[in-house]
Formats: structure tokens, sequence, C-alpha cells
């Protein structure tokens, strides 16, 4: 008899693509570096739309 323990024995907790909001494994997420923003994306794809939006709404409020 042999226990199959898949998560492992310490498995943390997903995360959230701060764009998509898909649940990424923590060791899987794409986290931006040198950034003044630290978040977790599931893709450099999303962190490209994240800036994007972020710049648009920047522009939009001066
Ligand atoms: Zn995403």
């Amino acid at each position: 008899m042999s226990q199959a323990n898949p998560a492992g024995p310490a498995a943390s907790p997903p995360i959230e693509c701060e764009m998509c909001l898909k649940e990424i494994p923590e060791s899987a997420a794409f986290t931006p570096e040198g950034s003044d923003y630290v978040g977790h994306f599931c893709g450099i794809a999303c962190y490209e739309e994240f800036l994007r939006k972020r710049r648009e709404a920047a522009a939009s409020q001066e």
C-alpha cells in the first residue's frame, strides 16, 4: 500500500493572475522584477495587457 500525494506535503495555495484572475501555481507565475508594482501573472501577455490598461488609466487622469 502506498499513499499517493500529488500535491506534495506543503503545497502552497494557488495564486490568481492579476489580469485574468485565473488560478496559477506560484511556481508557474510570471512575476515582473524591477517594476514599481509587484504582481503575479499567468504569462507575459497578461502582464503586458495589465501595463497597457494601467498606462491608459494614468493618461486619462491628467
Ligand atoms: Zn492571466
